[in-house]
Parts: structure tokens; sequence; C-alpha cells
């Protein structure tokens, strides 16, 4: 089931949500809300969506960044973005730490800002604990894009959006 995306000016996205027990998660329930958030992410498009971006606030993410998304843009921006496919998975209760000094500045949306953008400075590296949708410890380190990814939908699991992040004076819509 396709979900209406919050947008900002809504409680819920300000809110820290609330981390899953593993009995929860294998919850009949919380499978069906996982399926509803990866219908309602392809349906948007977008890389990445939070549960409380549907309104649900518990700490679940879904993520993947498909290889015709990334056909869109100039090769020459993939490469300088390290953007390369990711395939579907679940984040739920992460724990995110930088690895290193690296950062980088691009250009981000979030389907919860409609129709703006802004450049936001992110981490290049980062490590991200979590567990997925089999309720299973799940380690990632991620860079670049994908690293960015992770970052903004932690953020939105914390009631931070790219907003707070973002390079003043950058919001385009
Ligand atoms: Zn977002």
């Amino acid at each position: 089931m396709v979900h209406e995306i919050r947008q900002v000016g809504d409680p819920v996205l300000r809110e820290k949500a609330r981390a899953l027990s593993p009995e929860e998660i294998l919850d009949p329930a919380t499978q069906e809300l996982i399926a509803a958030m990866r219908e309602t992410m392809y349906a948007a498009p977008g890389v990445g969506l939070a549960a409380p971006q549907i309104g649900v606030p518990l700490q679940i993410a879904v993520i993947e960044d498909k290889a015709e998304y990334i056909a869109r843009i100039p090769p020459e921006e993939s490469a300088l973005r390290l953007r390369t496919p990711v395939p579907f998975h679940v984040v739920i209760n992460p724990v995110l730490t930088i690895e290193g000094d690296a950062s980088v500045e691009f250009a981000e949306g979030c389907l919860s800002v409609r129709g703006m953008s802004a450049v936001v400075p992110r981490a290049l590296r980062v490590r991200v604990d979590c567990l997925n949708e089999s309720a299973e410890p799940v380690v990632i380190h991620a860079e670049g894009w994908y690293a960015r990814i992770l970052q903004h939908e932690v953020d939105h699991l914390l009631g931070t959006l790219y907003l707070d992040r973002m390079k003043p004076g950058t919001l385009k819509g």
C-alpha cells in the first residue's frame, strides 16, 4: 500500500523515533509496514524512506538506489558522487558512526521537502550497526552517495531534516 509522504511542518518528522524489539520486528504488522514503505519509496520514487515519513515514529528505514535511477544523471556526476547501485535493504535501530575526517558537499533533496534541494555537507564514509528485517545484526560500511543516504535516513529517525544541516543560502526550489 502506497502511503502519503508527510511534509515538513508535520510534527512527526521532528520526533525521535522509537527502537523496536526483535519480537516487534518479526511481528506481521511490522513486516507489512516494511512492505508498504518499500512500495511508497518506489512510487515516489526515492532512494530511501524512513517510517516517520509515513507518520510512524519507529526506527525503520528502507533503502535502494537502482541502476536505472543512476543512469538518469550524467556519468561524470555519478562518478563524482561515488554513486553506485545499492540493493534493497532494511535498516532498523541504526547506530551511525562517522569514519575518517573526509566530508563532501552535494545538493540533496528529501521526499518530505517536496520540490526543494540544498547543498549539504556529509561525511564521506560511515559505519552503521543495525538490525535487518529478520532482526539479525548487520554492520554496514558505506562511502559516497550510499553513505549520504544512510546519514539522511538515520537523521529522519532522530527527527532531523537536511534543512538542519544544509549550507545557509543554498536552498533552491
Ligand atoms: Zn528525507
